[in-house]
């Protein structure tokens, strides 16, 4: 038999997937792979990634073997292929004897085509040894391995030895998010220095993005949730406390929300996570630590109420909503004391001086672009390398161009009171004091001698507000460490006498409220008009749909797999859309393989025959 080429690799898409085309640079990727050559491949959330390595498993000689970080992860993956037909498998702690004796045997009879596995289970020299012959091996969520990312997994290090332990075996990892300096990381980490790389347009152009300071954050929070009533969403929040009472804002509100952090016992995580998986209109308050093994295609929203860590870790989670490709947002609350925040974790943590100072440049970096004047979108993808990336047109800024003012005087008067006050003071005792307000001591009163007294009592206080946090944001100025009363003082010296001398102009944001601008519900209710043509649904399409989703819903239960596995969104709106009679027609439609059709072909076309 020949060498399978991307011509086989087209024949599997088809008839097991059920999907016409490849996707963006999967051709490529896959090529590379079919040809035993190594690969890393940086695509998007919802890109596809996982054909990437699927399809020329099935096609090469041997089993696939697959390191992957999360059993969530694995298992969602393995019941997808199982749906549709491919023979796949898992070994990891969570699988019972009997299953996993069954796996070596169909291993040794060479009758897997794709093995998950999870790192530790890798480093166990008894399973290496079952093997046998591997088609490839790749590495699910390669980000994992560096600790310039954001998820850095220890046991993840391990898999620099692959390259050792299987010569000649084809090696593949992909990713969705690393910035340079990560690619570079997992190329040595993983020893694909030679790989050729494949780095896709970090763009997610049907996610809306928004930012704003905090202002009432938990009403803000219930607010934004309550006008998103009926879609599945995830409200990130940093602490357990914050994720409880979030959560119980939430229901108190109406909405049905859950909790989800570190501190609850694993049966009530799992639970939790699968009925959001599992339906479709649960919204989830939790910590970061419900994160990659969510790989729920229809979110809708990601709102944080308090900020990522970094870009790279934004991205990661807002990109968390929409991966089906239908419209979907992210909105994220921050404020200066979240800054301070981030810098004081990164600074206490117990990581290599480099490390940390990389985490603390990576604090900066986000908040920049979260304070920022500049289209969301189009930030987070020059942060990822993409220098000429346009306006996306759809986010917070594009929608509604904030309009900056020239602080630089105003900031010169607070960073000289900062200085004059012998930065010993907290925020509300320095802005006080450039209003001249009455002296609350003793101590007060020898500061209200010192010649910047009052220099500020012409502006309103909010403003004030606004101008330390943005030489905060700058830092220009920085807090201290203790989280009661924390000190302004000076964080970067150059770049205040630069303020001083007017080298350095201040730019900020207009006070939002200010300009009458429209509120975010209202940019999206703009938004979905728009998009109600281009969805174009009608209204008996449309009873269509939901007959379909229900009928996936009991199906799902029935088979214990979550709905998507059964069929995507996309799936179920190009049936309502095509309106097919026959099997035929029926195979047409992008997400409908062989195996599927087969399964659940005549139930679908009974569905539409009974349409009203
Ligand atoms: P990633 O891991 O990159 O986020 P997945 O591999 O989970 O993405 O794929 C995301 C979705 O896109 C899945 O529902 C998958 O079936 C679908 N998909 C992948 N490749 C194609 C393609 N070539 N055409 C249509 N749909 C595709
Ligand atoms: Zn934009």
């Amino acid at each position: 038999m020949a060498d399978p080429d991307i011509n086989d690799a087209r024949e599997i898409l088809r008839r097991v997937f059920g999907h016409r085309e490849f996707r963006g640079l999967q051709e490529d990727v896959i090529g590379e792979v079919l040809a035993g050559r190594d690969t890393l491949a940086v695509l998007p959330t919802g890109g596809g990634k996982s054909l990437c390595y699927q399809i020329p498993a099935m096609l090469r000689e041997g089993v696939g073997l697959v390191v992957s970080p999360l059993i969530a992860l694995m298992q969602d993956q393995v019941a997808a292929l199982r749906t549709a037909g491919v023979a796949a498998a898992r070994l990891d702690s969570s699988v019972p004897a009997g299953e996993r004796s069954e796996t070596f045997a169909l291993l040794e009879a060479g009758k897997l085509d794709l093995l998950y596995v999870s790192p530790e289970g890798l480093a166990a020299g008894s399973l290496r040894e079952r093997l046998g012959k591997l088609a490839l091996i790749a590495t699910d969520e390669a980000h994992c391995v560096s600790q310039w990312g954001h998820d850095f997994r220890p046991d993840y290090r391990g898999l620099g030895r692959l390259a050792e332990l299987f010569p000649g075996v084809p090696r593949i990892a992909v990713t969705a998010t690393a910035d340079q300096p990560t690619r570079a990381d997992i190329a040595a980490q993983l020893h694909l220095e030679d790989a050729r790389k494949f780095i896709a347009s970090f763009d997610r152009p049907n996610l809306s993005l928004a930012a704003e300071r905090k202002d009432r954050p938990a009403e803000r929070v219930a607010q934004l949730v309550k006008a998103r009533a009926g879609q599945a969403g995830i409200v990130y929040a940093s602490t357990r406390d914050g994720v409880e009472k979030i959560a119980a804002a939430l229901n108190g509100a109406g909405v049905a929300a859950l909790a989800y952090h570190a501190g609850l016992d694993a049966g009530l995580r799992s639970e939790r996570q699968k009925r959001f998986q599992n339906e479709d209109d649960v919204v989830m308050a939790a910590t970061v630590a419900f994160g990659m093994g969510v790989d729920k295609p229809d979110v809708r929203f990601v709102i944080h109420a308090d900020p990522p860590k970094s870009i790279e870790a934004y991205w990661q989670e807002v990109g968390r909503a929409g991966r089906d490709g239908e419209p979907a947002e992210g909105v994220a609350l921050y404020g200066a004391g979240d800054l301070r925040r981030s810098l004081m974790w990164a600074s206490q943590s117990d990581a290599a001086p480099d490390v940390k100072a990389v985490q603390m440049r990576k604090a900066r970096q986000l908040f920049a672009f979260l304070d920022g004047l500049a289209c969301r979108r189009a930030g987070v993808r020059r942060y990822f390398g993409e220098a000429d990336a346009a306006p996306c047109g759809a986010c917070d800024i594009c929608l509604d161009p904030p309009v900056s003012i020239d602080a630089t005087e105003l900031a010169a008067k607070a960073l000289s009171a900062v200085l004059r006050m012998d930065q010993r003071f907290g925020r509300g005792r320095v802005i006080d004091h450039l209003l001249g307000k009455p002296p609350r001591d003793s101590l007060d009163e020898t500061y209200a001698q010192r010649s910047t007294y009052g220099i500020g009592a012409d502006t309103p206080e909010p403003l004030w507000r606004r101008v330390v946090e943005q030489l905060l944001f700058d830092g220009v100025l920085s807090e201290g460490e203790d989280s009661l009363r924390p000190i302004l003082a000076i964080g970067d010296e150059d770049a205040m006498r630069a303020i001083f001398r007017k080298e350095l102009p201040v730019r900020m944001r207009e006070a939002q409220a200010k300009r009458g601008r429209r509120t975010p519900e209202e940019r999206r209710a703009a938004r979905a008009a728009r998009r109600g043509d281009a969805a174009g649904l009608d209204d008996a399409q449309n009873d269509l749909f939901e007959r379909l989703r229900q009928w996936r819903l009991s199906v799902a239960k029935q088979e214990g797999v979550p709905p998507y596995v059964i069929f995507s969104n996309a799936t179920l709106t190009a049936i309502a859309e095509a309106n097919p009679k026959t099997l035929r027609d029926l195979s047409g439609i992008s997400g409908i393989g062989e195996k599927k059709l087969a399964r659940y072909g005549e139930s679908v076309l009974s569905l539409i025959d009974q349409a009203p």
